[in-house]
């Protein structure tokens, strides 16, 4: 995409690879600004199916699809990492893509990520590239145990994790992989885990969200705060540190960066090639959204104002919620500074990301003391 290149403006279809929540924000973000958008994603229920003006119900790497979708959008992007890079390679030859296939490639490999992190100098967990068990002897020296032991391609949300405390059960862990790629990295004594998420445009412009402050349950993101409760210059150290990942990088669009805090340090967990869960809050509590920002970066509009209109706790609804005969939306709705985003999902299974609701209160502990509160209510 040239620096130069006119703007894509309202009335202009886009296109996205994949239908799941983060693709069903984009879209209603889109057709709030009277785009039209055509989802690329196999499954027929797809929540971002719902919303868009046409699903193209195929696989990434089906090429009458991504011709019929190169052609039909004037810039397409996508909501999730393990779309095929060859993919968003074909796609460019009809339209305008961002972000590019090679960022998509580095955040989609765990190895590839973590190797390129380290290449460039940013502070990582210590870690070790697996690819067959002979490699776990020294990678064990090298992180240490415990350990966690993560598969290379594919995982999420704890998903393809295991912890090991030896080299016996990195071993076994690995064959349970059925001995896939994998990373063993060291386990970090958490002080917190705080995230920013970022858009950048094609002259390098970036524009920062505020720091978010992470809670995980079982791998999973549970809550964010927003403001993070971390000093001012650690939270400055995170933006700038991300910042320069996306600058290295040379990345387009909206990204996100996680990162451990552990001994007052920042060490750079994940990168996001995409919207994230913990850019969430930025639905109710900033002038632009994350979803609106994903739009104006992939149409060369100047990028939204990030700044935070009220402190706000973000908690994610699981599927777990529906074994008791399913949530208490009552309750959740009688307060007024509570907003609540549902995805449209039919099934609720055990981990599912089923929705979220934003707690906002210009107090942060009153906030975050609703958002538990809340959590147990339903
Ligand atoms: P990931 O999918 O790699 O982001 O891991 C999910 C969550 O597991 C993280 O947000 C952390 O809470 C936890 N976790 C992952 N890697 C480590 C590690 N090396 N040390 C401690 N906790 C970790």
């Amino acid at each position: 995409m040239s620096s130069k290149a006119l703007p894509i403006l309202p009335g202009a279809t886009l296109g996205i690879l994949g239908g799941g929540q983060l693709g069903r924000m984009f879209t209603i973000a889109a057709r709030t600004m009277g785009y039209k958008v055509m989802v690329l994603d196999p499954d027929f229920a797809s929540p971002a199916g719902q919303m868009a003006d046409v699903h193209l119900q195929a696989d990434y790497t089906d090429h009458g699809a991504l011709k019929q979708l190169g052609a039909a959008c004037a810039a397409v992007t996508t909501e999730f990492e393990n779309v095929p890079a060859a993919s968003l390679i074909e796609l460019a030859n009809h339209c305008r893509v961002s972000p590019g296939a090679q960022c998509v490639a580095i955040a989609q490999d765990r190895s590839h990520e973590k190797s390129w992190l380290a290449e460039n100098g940013f502070a990582t967990a210590p870690f070790a590239l697996v690819y067959n068990e002979g490699d776990l002897d020294q990678g064990i020296a090298d992180t240490g145990a415990p350990a966690l032991l993560k598969v290379a391609r594919f995982g999420y949300d704890g998903k393809g994790q295991a912890r090991v405390n030896s080299l016996e059960e990195a071993r076994a862990a690995f064959r349970e992989f059925g001995g896939q790629p994998c990373v063993l990295e060291g386990f970090v004594e958490l002080e917190r885990e705080v995230s920013v998420v970022l858009a950048r445009d094609d002259a390098g412009e970036c524009a920062l969200f505020p720091v978010a402050e992470n809670r995980h349950e079982n791998g999973i993101l549970d809550v964010s705060i927003v403001p993070a409760r971390v000093p001012g210059a650690l939270a400055e150290a995170a933006c700038s540190m991300a910042r320069d990942v996306a600058g290295t990088l040379g990345y387009v669009g909206v990204m996100a960066v996680e990162f451990f805090v552990a001994g007052g340090r920042l060490l750079v967990n994940e990168i996001a090639p995409r919207p994230h869960n913990s850019g969430h809050y930025t639905l109710d509590a900033c002038v632009t959204d994350q979803f609106e920002q994903q739009v104006r970066a992939l149409c060369g509009l100047p990028l939204g104002d990030t700044r935070l209109l009220s402190p706000v706790a973000m908690v994610n609804i699981l599927g777990d919620r529906w074994r008791d005969g399913g949530p208490n939306w009552g309750a959740l709705l009688a307060h007024p500074n509570i907003k609540l985003h549902l995805y449209g999902k039919e099934t609720a299974r055990a981990g599912r990301k089923m929705g979220h609701f934003n707690v906002l209160d210009a107090d942060l502990d009153a906030a975050l003391r609703l958002a538990e509160q809340m959590r147990h209510a339903l």
